[in-house]
């Protein structure tokens, strides 16, 4: 279609997406046309992605070694600062070794080509980030997508199946907050030897004691989920992502995962920025207690309030509207109060089920969290 006629289209259903420059840093206050805004739509949720450590691990790893990796991995990219990295990933993740990938997208498209072709079977929950979901149809494998957070549903999808199974599912999904059923769900996967693979996008650095993540959250081990997959660019404040697993599934995916293969090495000064952030993620609980803490009087405020929340005990906090045009209107009352949050819509979450989607970081305050409920009290639709 005609691009012309396709983008008056999304403007008239309430499709159309606007970018919004920021001057200067991220954090919990950001400069937006010159007016300052309380920001509730990062995913920086333990407000590492300009603390000071950080930002000057990577002034220095720029000095160390310079800005572009040069080349890929496999030819010439592959730094002692990405090994570092991997080795301390793996650690943090209690698993033989972890993968640097260049964003997560890439990661996700990228192992599930690699682990499953033609004869295999990938089943993964209907509301599993893009990314997995286009990394299953990429694979050409059989495709299935069961109810969301549906073990009964994956149980009828997995049964009589003489294919290789491979079951894909976000930890904590990214616009409802929820967790996966994931201690039911691997047992489904041992019960018909199926490979489960987590995406923590959104867990890792936030759940768990010491922060590694969804699994860390339920006690599940490498052994009943083979494929853990995790980004950098949200709790750990920097960018790309990382998979975690067996020797053999990391060597494996050195060969053979396109996105891997055939794409430049992420500088290496976001690696040594990535371990700055590692260590901090490693030595301060208080950062993931903060989360709870801010998230919970959320709730509560914004239930007496008589908005409608999805059952999310993460950091991921979303008043769900239904209309797309009445969310963005939403969203822009607050806007007009000082708070940014953002208004998400199909194709990102189902039709009619378009939503405000909070997101807290450790760096906010309780009259942060107060001001917000305040704006949204003033909030008509
Ligand atoms: N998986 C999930 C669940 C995500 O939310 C995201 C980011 N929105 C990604 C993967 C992609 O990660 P990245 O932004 O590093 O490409």
């Amino acid at each position: 279609m005609n691009p012309t006629e396709r983008l008056a289209q999304l403007k008239e259903q309430g499709l159309y997406r606007r970018r919004r420059v920021i001057e200067g840093a991220q954090g919990i206050e950001v400069w937006v046309d010159g007016e300052r805004l309380i920001n509730f739509s990062s995913n920086d949720y333990l407000g590492l992605a300009n603390h000071p450590a950080v930002v000057s691990a990577l002034k220095n790893g720029a000095e160390r070694y310079g800005v572009g990796s040069g080349s890929a991995h496999l030819i010439c990219g592959h730094s002692s600062a990405h090994h570092a990295l991997e080795e301390e990933l793996a650690d943090f993740t209690g698993r033989r070794r972890a993968l640097l990938f260049s964003t997560g997208y890439m990661a996700n498209i990228g192992v599930i080509s690699a682990l499953v072709g033609r004869s295999d079977k990938v089943l993964e929950d209907r509301l599993n980030h893009a990314s997995l979901l286009d990394g299953g149809l990429l694979s050409r494998a059989q495709f299935q997508r069961y109810r969301h957070a549906d073990s009964a549903d994956l149980e009828d999808k997995l049964s009589g199946s003489s294919r290789r199974q491979l079951i894909v599912t976000d930890g904590v999904f990214s616009m409802d907050g929820d967790l996966a059923p994931l201690p039911a769900m691997a047992k489904l996967a041992e019960e018909h030897q199926a490979t489960l693979m987590v995406d923590d996008a959104h867990g890792i650095g936030v759940l768990g004691d010491h922060g590694a993540g969804v699994l860390q959250h339920f006690g599940l081990s490498q052994q009943q989920v083979p494929v853990l997959m995790g980004t950098l660019g949200k709790g750990l404040g920097t960018f790309g992502a990382f998979v975690a697993g067996s020797e053999d599934l990391i060597e494996l995916l050195i060969q053979q995962a396109r996105s891997y293969v055939f794409t430049t090495a992420m500088p290496a000064a976001v690696a040594e920025a990535t371990r700055a952030s590692l260590k901090i993620v490693r030595t301060e609980p208080w950062r993931r207690e903060k989360l709870q803490m801010l998230s919970q009087r959320f709730r509560e405020g914004a239930s007496q309030l008589g908005w409608r929340l999805l059952d999310s005990a993460s950091a991921i906090q979303p008043i769900l509207i239904g209309d797309s045009r009445q969310t963005i209107a939403a969203s822009e009352a607050l806007l007009r109060q000082g708070y940014w949050v953002g208004a998400i819509r199909p194709p990102t979450v189902p039709q009619g089920q378009a939503r405000l989607r909070v997101t807290f970081s450790a760096n906010h305050q309780q009259q942060h969290v107060d001001g917000l409920l305040t704006a949204l009290a003033a909030i008509k639709l």
